[in-house]
């Protein structure tokens, strides 16, 4: 590790060491890209991550799922329960990864681990890092200048992973579109008596899903999505009465709960980038879009940028072009939005589905996980899309370098 006070030149600047940041860096250096990361270390993260198949199959071939497997648990079954006291109500669906040949639709990792595998995985790479903040980045027509706290870099395309209020986002001039829902998600791990079988449980409730995910032995993840009034209530709750609330919340479906120290607290938006690449400025991650913590989209998005990006650029030096030039800008721009786009809209419309008191907007959420349940080829084409999305499949996601 460098540290702050050296200046660089290197190929390309990756800005933000979050999982979709070091996941990029650790992309392009493998593939040979002179690259720098900076990055200070992360902040303490209680959260967890649902990592869909083709984002586990991304690591592997990075070489970084080794150092996670033994803290993932896989989530082999994922059930959704109709929690609402509505008029309309939606069957229970209930979706195994056997149905479509997999062992596991993914597997849920402690953010903790995951970072710390990826920190692992950079450190034994050619990788140069400066573990301090960009604080201004300024591109012009031959490169892009970035300073931080004791130093200058200058380097062809910087890769925004610098989160949801991205510097390098304002530096390119691109603007977001951004809407708050009235909710806030609490997120915890908890212990439980009973064992969870390996299925993540999915309560859709009034406020928002109540969502249980699988953690190695006899813990879980919890995302519980609540009314925003009704969150402070629910915090300055102790331990042992918490528990027991959560317990209550999930019919005592694990049995006794007893939750574990770190409760965290988001606030539910959603927000996306006008563009996603422009002025040798590409953004990955949240930098790029920001989605609800429903259905686990958010970070699998992100890895799919970053592993998009590092394809086109380790594409655009094979053929000895300019790796911040517009039309390789371009191609990361279209080859992203699409997939992002779609899947805001869906984790959107099913949100919204929960909160409206519209009731064809019940029976159509009904409607939808009843036909989801009942025939066969459509509940298969959808756990398909769920794991590996036909339309956007970078090589790291089909088990290829870069
Ligand atoms: C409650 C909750 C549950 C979730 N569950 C899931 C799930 O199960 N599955 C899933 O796929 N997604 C999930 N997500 C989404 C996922 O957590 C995010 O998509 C992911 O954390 C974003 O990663 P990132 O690397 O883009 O950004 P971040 O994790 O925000 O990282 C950004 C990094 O950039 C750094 N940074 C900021 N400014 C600068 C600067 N100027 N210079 C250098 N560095 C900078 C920050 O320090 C930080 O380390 C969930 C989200 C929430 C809120």
């Amino acid at each position: 590790m460098n540290e702050p006070g050296n200046s660089f030149t290197a190929e390309a600047a990756v800005v933000g060491g979050g999982p979709a940041g070091l996941v990029c860096a650790i992309a392009l250096a493998a593939a040979g890209v002179d690259t720098l990361l900076i990055a200070p270390p992360a902040a303490p993260d209680h959260r967890t991550t649902a990592l869909l198949a083709s984002s586990v199959t991304a690591l592997e071939t990075l070489g970084a799922w080794q150092t996670c497997v033994a803290n993932a648990a896989p989530l082999k079954k994922l059930r959704i329960l109709d929690d609402t006291q509505r008029l309309l109500r939606a069957p229970e669906v209930f979706f195994a990864a056997a149905e479509i040949g997999l062992d596991a639709f993914g597997y849920n990792i402690e953010n903790r681990h995951l970072i710390a595998a990826l920190e692992d995985r950079a450190s034994g790479l050619r990788l140069s890092r400066i573990a301090a903040p960009a604080l201004a980045v300024a591109s012009d027509s031959a490169g892009v200048t970035v300073t931080y706290a004791g130093g200058v870099a200058r380097v062809a395309l910087v890769i925004g992973a610098d989160g949801a209020r991205s510097l390098c986002r304002a530096a390119a001039g691109i603007g977001t579109r951004r809407r708050a829902y009235p909710q806030t998600a609490l997120t915890l791990n908890l212990a439980h008596d009973r064992a969870h079988a390996d299925t993540s449980t999915e309560f859709h409730t009034e406020s928002g899903p109540f969502t249980l995910v699988p953690l190695p032995g006899r813990r879980s993840s919890l995302v519980c999505v609540l009314d925003e009034l009704d969150a402070p209530e629910l915090l300055a709750k102790s331990d042992e009465a918490l528990s027991g609330e959560i317990e209550r919340r999930a019919h005592s479906l694990l049995g006794k709960m007893r939750v574990e120290p770190g409760r965290g607290v988001f606030p539910l938006a959603v927000e996306t980038a006008g563009a996603f690449a422009r002025e040798r400025i590409a953004l990955v991650g949240e930098a790029a879009h920001v989605v609800p913590p429903i259905g686990a989209q958010g970070l699998n998005l992100g890895l799919r940028d970053g592993a998009t990006i590092a394809e086109i650029v380790a594409d655009a030096r094979r053929d000895n072009l300019d790796i911040g030039a517009p039309e390789v800008l371009v191609r990361y721009d279209t080859l992203r939005r699409a997939d992002a786009v779609s899947r805001t809209i869906a984790v959107d419309l099913l949100n919204r589905s929960l909160l409206t008191g519209f009731i064809p907007a019940h029976a159509l959420r009904g409607l939808s996980l009843y036909l989801a349940d009942r025939i066969g080829p459509l509940r298969r084409a959808l756990m398909r899309e769920g794991v590996a999305p036909m339309a956007s499949q970078p090589r790291l996601m089909r088990g290829e370098m870069v």
